[in-house]
């Protein structure tokens, strides 16, 4: 039934935010339209339906507003990873570069096993620094990483290359 939606419709684009230069691909008309929304979670959950998926992993704050929904539907656990400071158990950290900026990532160190099958989420793949660094988390567990799932891919910067050949699904792609 929301096979119909074109979900680009719903991504508003704003020149020269944070800074000049970056045209931001600003999600929040397609997060005020239940139909749409609904489509993206349905989309994400068919694609990995019959994966065996045990954890979602995000990055805060808009990789979450997928991961939440994504992770009830597959009845897989949400694992945060959040902005130092944030997570009160014990932590890995990870350093990364953004198209804007540097950061580092924190997770929680006893919330991926070894026997995990997770997905990371995130609402955009830009330069692939910040999916990286999930990676690399996840990674630190020796969890089977299926897949990276994203709203929006900006293919012309060629994200999808620092993903060492996990697989990348995503919905709406900018050449
Ligand atoms: P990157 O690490 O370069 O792949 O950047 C991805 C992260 O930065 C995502 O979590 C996005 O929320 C944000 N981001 C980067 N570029 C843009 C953009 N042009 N529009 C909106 N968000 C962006």
């Amino acid at each position: 039934m929301n096979d119909s939606i074109n979900l680009k419709d719903y991504i508003r684009e704003i020149p020269d935010f944070p800074k000049p230069g970056i045209l931001f691909r600003d999600i929040t008309p397609l997060l005020a339209e239940p139909a749409a929304f609904q489509a993206v979670i349905d989309r994400l959950t068919d694609y990995y339906r019959d994966k065996q998926i045990t954890a979602i992993l995000a990055a805060e704050a808009r990789g979450f507003i997928f991961a939440a929904p994504l992770a009830l539907a597959l009845g897989a656990r949400f694992i945060p990873i959040r902005k130092p400071g944030k997570l009160p158990f014990e932590t890995r950290a990870f350093h990364y570069e953004l198209e804007y900026g540097s950061d580092s990532l924190e997770m929680h160190t006893d919330s991926i096993h070894s026997d995990d099958r997770v997905v990371i989420v995130d609402d955009l793949l830009a330069t692939g620094g910040t999916i990286s660094a999930c990676i690399e988390l996840a990674r630190h567990s020796n969890a089977e990483i299926v897949g990276c799932a994203f709203l929006i891919e900006l293919a012309f910067l060629n994200g999808r290359e620092k993903m060492n050949g996990c697989d990348v699904f995503s919905l709406i792609h900018y050449d």
